[in-house]
């Protein structure tokens, strides 16, 4: 059971990134079968081993929905010279790469599961649909890409489809996304016609034959496609040396250069975000997907081959100091849980990616997130059919441990002798809220389960309880999200519970400044009570929070009582001032007050700072803030008016107007509580062919008019 240990070098982390409809799942499915039949090494005759395969995937299906599957892929070109089943396996045994394909989700609600995949994958592979091009949907998940300097390369996919057109998707990857894609392939033939890909770089054409497109066989380029091709080859190659200087001194003294070096120059410049290959293919076709992992393994990093763009860095959770580790087995111990799951056979199942070190079956590791140490039961690998326990996993492994209790997405385990905390995934604020209600009492038990274990799972679910009236508030990014959230309550952990409509997540803040003073004192008969703090409030900047000074001088007020005057000034303003919700963005200064020797307690200057902020704010002109989203609407001209007109009325703001093939882009920034079913209103307004994006972009003070009806519980 023991595992090989392949060379970090030939590791290739990978997601697949597509928004829903591209192909992401017929592509992944592809790759897996693929890989499935070129890791079959052995006496199968090849045709059984693929039978085998197709039967297991009709009866089980295949399992892509793991967060993290491992393959194997042995570059087409390294075997095509193999004459011998012996002769594979030799080759195989020098070439072969690990695959880890990290799954990203592909509904751009749920930005937050993109980025996080971004986050531990090393590089990745765009899928597009040969009809459409960019969507819009494309161009966010690339500048999400973009954000964690994921190397790329794009798969141009449905070349059957009728309509397909490679030129005008490769021109839409240059003009929406980025100037530096490069053709690397051509398709032979479209539509129903589409049969093969020509490799630009190697001058070779290749056609898939064999039920599954397994076999690949070289042809002739076809005679019409010669010129094109030794034009899409200079293009290449022009773009290909300026990567080099040494190149591109030969390439200017007309020397011919060896593929083998153009694809090295290649590598380097789509490892460091320079160059973009694109290749092409028919996923549902069976035809280019083989090409494409030959792709991935010639231009897509290994974890060794990124730390100069991305290192490993982290923080000594003690003394704050910058540690970096490098990605080796000889580091201490550095993972991050990047997905908690729950799998039906095994039960909970932390993912997590190993940045360097080695996790061992049975050993302990610190959770430096949490502050706790749990064991390390059992480490499995999720394959494409099956799961496979192991005892050890290395630097730039991905797997899951079975059973770990309290540990989170997004949080770093570590060596207890050797402790870091990575970079924290950030993640955005959860800006609308629902209350939630257990119908019995036996939903309220399970309920809470499934609160705490969907919390886990995910950081940008959030749980509160109103102290006030016992009521539970779950939040979300939006409408979808806890609807979402809801659903799986009720499907996956049998909770009956009655549900509020979703509401915005206001919060308040001050406009002025304003000075007060809080007394607490009783002391009449017994012991008394006696706390007195005197504060100024000002406001801050949008997005700086809460920020407490303290200007205590010669023990005025003793060291031990300041604490709870902060703590009361912040339940203070988490009750709010204007219509409940929690404050934000000010500065409270602590300058001033008095204690008796007796009868001063912690709590009485806790109700003081409370008293004290309450009186301040209410003087400091507090008003009411809007979660504000950028929002960008896509709609054919004849629509625009009516698309533009429908935004203003909601307050919005156009930011701006574009064009793009035969529709209007329409970039606009509207307020949260406008933006309730507009997914609805925009299908009737444009018969259903407008789509829109929404993301959270900011907070902003509503206008009065609007403040009021809010106050009243109106919005
Ligand atoms: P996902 O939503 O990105 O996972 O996309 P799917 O893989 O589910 O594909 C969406 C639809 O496109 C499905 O009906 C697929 O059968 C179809 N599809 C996927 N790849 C191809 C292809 O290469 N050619 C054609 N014609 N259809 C495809």
């Amino acid at each position: 059971m023991a595992a090989k240990r392949y060379p970090l070098e030939k590791y290739r982390n990978i997601g697949i990134i597509a928004h829903i409809d591209a192909g992401k799942t017929t592509v992944s499915e592809r790759v897996l079968f693929y890989t499935g039949i070129s890791h079959k090494i052995g006496e199968v005759h090849e045709g059984a081993a693929i039978m085998d395969w197709m039967e297991q995937e009709r009866e089980r299906g295949i399992t892509i929905t793991a967060a993290a599957t491992t393959c194997f892929w042995t570059p087409a070109r390294d075997l095509k010279n193999a004459s011998s089943e012996e002769e594979k396996i030799k080759i195989r045994e020098q070439h072969e790469h690990r695959l880890n394909i990290i799954d990203t989700p592909g509904h751009v609600d749920f930005t937050v599961e993109v980025e996080r995949s971004l986050r531990v994958l090393d590089g990745g592979v765009t899928v597009f649909d040969g009809v459409a091009g960019v969507e819009p949907q494309s161009e966010t998940v690339w500048h999400q890409a973009d954000k964690y300097k994921v190397p790329r390369i794009c798969f141009i996919n449905k070349l059957d489809r009728m309509g397909a057109s490679f030129e005008n998707s490769f021109n839409s990857i240059l003009e929406r996304l980025t100037p530096d894609a490069v053709a690397v392939q051509l398709p032979i033939g479209l539509e129903e016609r589409f049969e093969g890909v020509v490799d630009v770089l190697e001058k070779k054409a290749f056609m898939f034959e064999g039920d599954h497109g397994e076999n690949i066989k070289e042809v002739e380029i076809p005679s019409d496609m010669v010129a094109d091709v030794e034009k899409k080859r200079s293009t290449l190659i022009e773009k290909i040396v300026e990567k080099d200087e040494s190149l591109m001194e030969k390439y200017l003294n007309g020397e011919e250069i060896p593929v083998e070096q153009l694809r090295q120059v290649l590598r380097k410049a789509t490892i460091n975000n320079e160059l973009v290959p694109v290749f092409c293919g028919s996923a549902l076709k069976n035809k280019g997907v083989q090409l494409m992992l030959d792709g991935v393994v010639d231009y897509l990093p290994s974890p060794l081959d990124i730390t100069h763009l991305k290192p490993i860095k982290g923080n000594d959770p003690k003394t704050g100091e910058e540690i970096i580790r490098q990605p080796n087995d000889d580091e201490p111990l550095t993972a991050l849980a990047f997905k908690i799951a729950t799998d039906p056979f095994v039960g909970n199942l932390t993912y997590f990616r190993i940045y360097g070190g080695t996790m061992k079956k049975g050993s302990y590791i610190l959770n430096s997130s949490k502050g706790n140490q749990e064991r390390v039961g059992r480490i499995v690998r999720m394959h494409a059919n099956h799961r496979e326990d192991v005892e050890e996993m290395y630097s730039g492994d991905l797997g899951a441990i079975v059973g770990l209790k309290n540990t989170s997405t997004g949080d770093t385990l570590c060596d207890p002798e050797k402790p870091i905390m990575l970079e924290k995934i950030t993640f955005p604020e959860p800006v609308i809220n629902l209350k939630i209600e257990p119908k019995t009492k036996a939903d309220q038990e399970k309920l809470g389960i499934a609160l705490h274990r969907l919390s886990d799972e995910d950081p940008t679910f959030r749980v509160t309880g109103d102290q006030d009236t016992g009521e539970t508030i779950i939040w979300g990014m939006g409408e979808l999200h806890l609807e979402i959230l809801v659903d799986r309550m009720k499907r996956e952990f049998n909770v009956e519970a009655n549900v509020g409509r979703p509401r915005v997540s206001y919060k308040e803040t001050i406009r002025g400044n304003a000075e007060a003073e809080g007394k607490y004192i009783r002391q009449s008969g017994g012991r008394g009570q006696y706390g007195h703090a005197k504060i100024k409030v000002k406001p801050l900047e949008r997005g700086k929070g809460f920020v407490f000074v303290n200007q205590i001088k010669g023990g005025v007020i003793p060291q031990e009582f300041i604490a709870p005057i902060e703590k009361g000034i912040k339940e203070a303003m988490d009750r709010g001032i204007v219509a409940g919700y929690p404050m934000t963005d000010l500065e409270v200064t602590l300058f001033d007050g008095s204690y008796h020797d007796v009868d001063s307690s912690e709590a009485a200057f806790k109700i003081a700072g409370s008293m004290a902020f309450q009186e301040a704010a209410k003087n400091a002109s507090p008003v009411i803030l809007e979660p504000i989203m950028k929002v960008q609407t896509i709609a054919p001209a004849d629509y625009l008016g009516d698309v533009t007109g429908d935004l203003n009325s909601k307050r919005g703001r156009i930011e701006s107007l574009s064009d793009r093939a035969m529709t209007k882009v329409i970039d606009a920034m509207v307020p949260l509580s406008e933006m309730f079913g507009y997914a609805t209103k925009l299908r009737s307004m444009t018969q259903g062919r407008g789509s829109f994006t929404m993301e959270f972009s900011h907070y902003e003070e509503v206008p009065k008019s609007v403040e009021q009806q809010i106050v009243e519980g109106k919005k």
